[in-house]
């Protein structure tokens, strides 16, 4: 089997030189374990964010669909298809009675009713749940409210800004280039912004004249300051990554928010997806259903080749995606 090993922490940009390919043997298994053959890898931008917490060498981890070859679990027969937290691998063993490390992590993909089964990583995986969670319980949002999303043309984001037009909100969302702009429009958003070309202050005062109710933040930084201080009384603020300040340690003080904090009463509060995972099955089916019926496009940007992972990982962090970053094996 092949895996990534992460060498090093990771200074700026994640660089290939940090990575290294190993190959090995699988042991045999033993009772409780199985053998997935992996279909698809996610490229994820936690797996920059948390690199710094964890010594080097580790394997990389993150979430995966694959195909269950051989078993020793009665739980998960030859043929089950799993999402697993194994990370970059093409084969691995996954020891099912391990529930304490994230790698034991693994649970059968929901029935998707013929959607492509890459969804278990997206949609119908961990970013469906965060968008789903981290926007309806966190921001509450009522119909007619005026909901804004950065990162919006993202795995996360996409999602969040077709959810608050499900619930009857007006949607604006910021993303980096006017491609990913005109796909935000086709799908609903009632307006879109390059964040890279725009004014934002001046072209969110012109899309959001009554203000903003609800700000779901994927990046962080200056960007946020200038939206959280455009919001009305007793907006909701959902903080869920802060993907501008990754890769970047040194950015430029943000300009002050805590006015507009106290005076117009806001809530600003992080998250992270694993508060909800108990309720994960209650997402997934309202994401399924909601998909099936049209009223919800996910969109997938996908990469090719076991040997092509870092280059999406990569792509995905100087925003090349539009939609979920995924690769097939
Ligand atoms: P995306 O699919 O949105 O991909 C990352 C995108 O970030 C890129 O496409 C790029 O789009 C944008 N980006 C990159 N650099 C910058 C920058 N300097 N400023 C602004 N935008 C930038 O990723 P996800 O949807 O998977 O994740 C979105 C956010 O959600 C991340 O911050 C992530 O950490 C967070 N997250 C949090 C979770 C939680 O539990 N709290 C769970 C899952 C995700 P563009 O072209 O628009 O710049």
């Amino acid at each position: 089997a092949r895996k990534y090993v992460v060498k090093n922490t990771f200074k700026g940009l994640p660089k290939r030189e940090d990575y290294e390919i190993v190959e090995y043997e699988l042991p045999a298994l033993k009772n409780g374990e199985i053998l997935v053959k992996v279909e698809w890898v996610s490229v994820d931008p936690y797996l920059r964010a948390y690199n710094a917490r964890y010594p080097t060498p580790y394997d990389q981890f993150s979430y995966q669909v694959g195909l269950v070859e051989d078993s020793k679990d009665p739980r998960f027969p030859v043929g089950t298809r799993v999402v697993s937290h194994k990370g970059w691998c093409d084969y691995c063993i996954i020891d099912t009675n391990d529930t304490k490390s994230d790698a034991g992590k693994v649970y059968k993909l929901p029935n998707l009713k013929g959607l492509s089964n890459s969804l278990g990583v997206g949609a119908v995986g961990m970013p469906g749940a965060t968008a789903y969670f981290g926007f309806l319980e966190i921001c509450k949002p009522k119909a007619g409210e005026t909901v804004v999303v950065t990162g919006a043309a993202g795995a996360v984001g996409s999602l969040v800004g077709q959810i608050a037009k499900i619930k009857g909100c007006k949607v604006i969302g910021f993303a980096g280039s006017d491609d990913k702009v005109k796909w935000l429009e086709e799908i609903g958003f009632d307006k879109a912004i390059n964040y890279k070309t725009a004014d934002v202050a001046a072209a969110l005062k012109a899309a959001a004249p009554k203000g903003v109710d609800c700000y779901f933040d994927n990046v962080g930084g200056e960007i946020s300051s200038t939206i959280i201080n455009q919001m009305n009384d007793n907006g909701r603020v959902s903080v869920c990554g802060a993907i501008s300040s990754y890769n970047d340690a040194n950015l430029p003080k943000a300009p002050i928010l805590q006015p507009s904090i106290v005076f117009h009463q806001l809530k600003i509060e992080g998250f992270l997806v694993w508060r909800w995972l108990d309720r994960q099955p209650e997402a997934f089916a309202e994401l399924i259903k909601w998909i099936h019926s049209g009223q919800l496009k996910p969109r997938e940007h996908i990469t090719e080749g076991f040997e092509n992972i870092f280059d999406a990982f990569v792509g995905m962090l100087n925003g090349e995606n539009t939609g979920k970053a995924v690769v097939k094996l």
